[in-house]
């Protein structure tokens, strides 16, 4: 996954480009990095990236942001490959940045190879995607001709950046899973991944990029628009867990959606308990919807631990991060001892951390029961659009499975039906794994009501296994 971001100015873009592909850092890990477009000089790109694993985007990228003067610039951080990416090509030199997942790109790469392409930015033999992207735009008989390209040839799924010496295209492919929003403040026009840096640069959303669309701008407004419209599938996850409470996804508020999802919980409660609360950060939203509908008061058994750690620090090692993580979350047992509380979850992925390092501190303070309510159906299915870290063995829905059914079962369908038998024997087994009092899910319908768009308008794959 990754967060992108460009702008195009009448005069000097580069607080915009820093702070706005700052507000990028929630979706990448691994790479930040910026590429401006030289006011003077035609076609001249400079760029930097570093590696956020052990440092923030704001202190590694400081020294580029101070030394630079430009109107025109990318920027992207990244949980993948190195980038902006940047290409001399018939068309001039280009700077490219992606988000989303090819999934044919191996194919894709040893086609181009065969047709003499060259790449540079092998990464553990694999090629970086937005070099492979590049590679197939400068094959086109234009810009957006190179793009549609791209759109015809990939599965999984990409939405990109390219600047150019004239202005910025920004693309979804055809069914625009991951958005992108144009913002406008007078003479300076952007787009981004999050909404949420537009607010505080005084940008305003003029608009979404619509699935298979191929927008062209520079900084005096949108210049044209091409490209073979597809059908919308946006990512449903963006607003359950992966995009940040203060974006919008196609017009429609992350953080409402979560309260949504708290009050469809707490519509269907069957327990009950003293007090509503979400794992931090990414159940707070959730956690305040159910306490507004239950009338439990809203409080925090377990607080994040955030300075001195910084958001994008990621240690190398699983043992680090794991010891980092039980760290950061700590319980207060004046709020816990003796209490029935119900934690409101984003969704449950592997749930060792939630068992381990969260619901075993509850215990530990002196909980009278633990309620774990999570605002999405159980994780059935990899994400093969714009996650590329999890497969379904490490699903604990899958693990529950496994172990009711043995290791071959391919059809899971009957566990897809949260009214049939074995469904309520996987949640038993997952609760009994998380070792809580009671465990229970929103279900698809709940969900897709909660975030308030038509359900075919959605990427709802993690969940049912459709395209
Ligand atoms: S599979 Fe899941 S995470 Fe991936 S795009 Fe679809 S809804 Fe989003």
């Amino acid at each position: 996954m990754s967060g992108i971001f460009g702008v195009a100015s009448e005069s000097d873009c580069m607080d915009d480009l820093y702070y706005g592909t700052d507000y990028q850092s929630h979706l990448g890990t691994e790479f930040a990095g910026m590429a401006v477009m030289l006011s003077e000089g035609r076609g001249e790109v400079h760029r930097e990236i570093h590696r956020i694993a052990h440092g923030q985007f704001k202190n590694l990228l400081h020294g580029f942001y101070e030394e630079h003067s430009a109107r025109m610039g990318v920027g992207a951080i990244t949980s993948a490959a190195p980038q902006p990416i940047v290409v001399e090509t018939r068309f001039g030199t280009l700077a490219l940045v992606t988000t989303g997942l090819i999934t044919n790109s191996d194919s894709l790469r040893s086609e181009l190879i065969g047709q003499g392409a060259a790449f540079s930015e092998i990464q553990e033999g694999r090629a970086n995607q937005s070099e492979l992207v590049a590679k197939m735009i400068a094959l086109g008989k234009d810009v957006p001709g190179g793009i549609e390209n791209v759109f015809d040839r990939i599965e999984g799924s990409v939405s990109l950046l390219l600047m150019t010496e004239n202005g910025i295209y920004a693309a979804c492919d055809r069914a625009s899973r991951l958005p992108l929003a144009i913002g406008r403040r007078d003479g300076t026009w952007a787009v981004s991944s999050e909404t949420c840096a537009f607010s505080n640069l005084g940008l305003s959303v003029q608009k979404y990029v619509q699935p298979g669309e191929i927008v062209f701008f520079d900084s005096s407004g949108l210049k044209d628009t091409a490209g073979r419209s597809g059908t919308k599938r946006t990512c449903a996850f963006l607003w359950i867990y992966i995009g940040y409470p203060a974006s919008a996804y196609n017009g429609v508020a992350v953080e409402p959606v979560r309260e949504r999802c708290g009050q469809a919980l707490a519509r269907k409660e069957t327990v009950e308990a003293d007090l509503a609360s979400g794992v931090p950060d990414s159940g707070t939203g959730h956690a305040i919807g159910y306490a507004m509908e239950s009338g439990l008061p809203f409080r925090r058994p377990l607080v994040k631990y955030s300075p001195g750690y910084g958001r994008s620090y990621t240690p190398p090692s699983q043992e680090v991060r794991d010891q980092i993580a039980r760290m950061k979350l700590i319980p207060i047992e004046e709020i816990i001892r003796d209490n029935r509380v119900v934690l409101c979850e984003d969704s449950i992925v592997r749930g060792t951390q939630l068992r381990n390092l969260t619901i075993r501190k509850l215990w530990s303070a002196g909980a009278a029961e633990v309620h774990i309510r999570v605002a999405c159906p159980p994780l059935m299915f990899p994400c093969r659009y714009a996650l590329s870290t999890r497969s379904p063995h490490e699903l604990a829905a899958r693990r529950a499975i496994r172990a009711l059914e043995g290791p071959d079962i391919e059809d899971v369908s009957e566990y897809l039906d949260p009214a049939s038998e074995k469904y309520g024997q996987m949640v038993e087994w997952i609760r009994n794994d998380l070792n809580c009092t009671s465990l229970a899910y929103l279900t698809q319908e709940e969900m897709v009501e909660a975030i308030r768009l038509p359900g075919d308008h959605l990427c709802t794959h993690c969940w049912d296994g459709n395209e």
